[in-house]
């Protein structure tokens, strides 16, 4: 019996953590023309691992980082490969707004980049540095878990 409760509070924890914690996917679209510029962007990570995003200027492509959550039950650390938290390249100050900038590691080249937190910060075609890139309507939204 107290196996089952047990594997019922998992279930109960894993739920919560999907709501609180699931990212989110899109498919984005430069809509200056003639750059068309497309590419899929994921936000936020997942129930078991957190995630960073941005993107890569030697590279050309957006890139994330991502780790396993600190807070996550035990009975999932020891099944699964535990991430650990990448060290940051380092800090920025921005004199212009005040703001501290993190800046990260590529996966790839170890080059610098900057974390972009939400959709709403993504503004800017990174191709071609025109406002006009969007989420493409015509693709569907990607649920991350
Ligand atoms: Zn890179
Ligand atoms: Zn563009």
């Amino acid at each position: 019996m107290r196996a089952v409760t047990v594997s019922i509070t998992l279930v109960a924890i894993i739920a919560i953590a999907a709501v609180v914690y699931a990212g989110d996917g899109f498919y984005m679209k430069c809509l200056a023309k003639p750059c068309g510029y497309e590419s899929q962007v994921t936000f936020g990570g997942g129930m078991l691992y957190e995630q960073i995003t941005g993107y890569c200027r030697k590279c050309k492509k957006f890139v994330s980082v991502s780790w396993t959550r600190e807070n996550i039950p035990a009975e999932i650390k020891e099944r699964g490969k535990v991430q650990p938290r990448p060290e940051p390249l380092g800090e920025v100050w921005d004199a212009q707004n005040g703001k501290v900038l993190t800046i990260h590691a590529c996966p790839t080249c170890k080059g610098p980049f900057l974390e972009i937190k939400k959709l709403q910060d993504l503004k800017y075609c990174p191709a071609c540095n025109k406002p006009q890139f969007a989420v493409d309507d015509t693709k569907p939204r990607i649920a991350i878990d």
